[in-house]
């Protein structure tokens, strides 16, 4: 199968499974799987299933990318905090669409792997940052939009302090380890809306720094 066949059936996969919005699908076109998953699993990248990084953690299955991304609503002039770095991918996605986008990973062998990637490719509107993501990225709030690809039991508190009014969050919520709820908050003036999109699985968010 050559490059061109093979984009084609990524994207087809994609759309087929919800991603409808033309500005993300190309967004994920332009990006490369392929480059931010290394080793063994390398050559399922352009399959649309969840595929393991270093230090035990996943990147995510790229319908789920997309249609997180797509539930953000973004129009190119946000700003966005990430919480959950791992490979990169989503930040680079993210990165086609947005202002600036600033990945926080408790793990800080996973941070220098992102930080490489994102380089090799040029994508220089993304920051990758080494800490505690359950506390959010409080020197650079607030955030027009904030994405959590680690799942949380609620949405930590200082995350949604940390979301600008008439923003938005998209999140994995839940108390189980193996399915949680994705949400949409946007904040209003008073408070915050909250709406369930779809059964999604992720690795937990989990306090502290990692220990690699
Ligand atoms: N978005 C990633 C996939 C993330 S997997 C991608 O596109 O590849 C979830 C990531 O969240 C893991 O790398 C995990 O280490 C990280 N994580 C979990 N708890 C965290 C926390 N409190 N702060 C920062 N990162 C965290």
């Amino acid at each position: 199968m050559d490059e061109a066949e093979r984009k084609m059936r990524f994207v087809f996969a994609i759309r087929s499974k919800g991603v409808t919005d033309d500005r993300v699908l190309k967004a994920m076109e332009s990006i490369d799987r392929g480059a931010f998953v290394r080793g063994l699993f390398a050559e399922r990248a352009y399959e649309d299933m969840p595929l393991p990084i270093s230090c035990g953690q996943t990147i995510s299955q790229p319908s789920v990318v997309g249609l997180m991304t797509q539930a953000l609503e973004l129009t190119g002039r946000e700003k966005v905090l990430e919480i959950g770095t791992g490979s990169g991918y989503q930040a680079a996605v993210l990165s086609r669409l947005a202002r600036r986008v600033y990945t926080v990973e408790r793990y800080r062998r996973l941070v220098a792997e992102a930080r490489e990637t994102l380089a090799a490719l040029d994508l220089v509107n993304i920051t990758v940052v080494h800490g505690d993501g359950s506390r959010g990225l409080p020197d650079q709030a607030p955030f027009d939009r904030i994405i959590l690809t680690a799942a949380a039991e609620d949405p930590p508190g200082p995350l949604l302090a940390q979301l600008r009014i008439g923003g938005i969050m998209v999140a994995p919520v839940g108390q189980s380890d193996t399915v949680q709820s994705l949400i949409r908050v946007r904040r209003n003036e008073t408070g915050f809306d909250y709406e369930e999109l779809r059964a999604v699985r992720f690795v937990p968010l989990v306090e502290g720094l990692g220990a690699e």
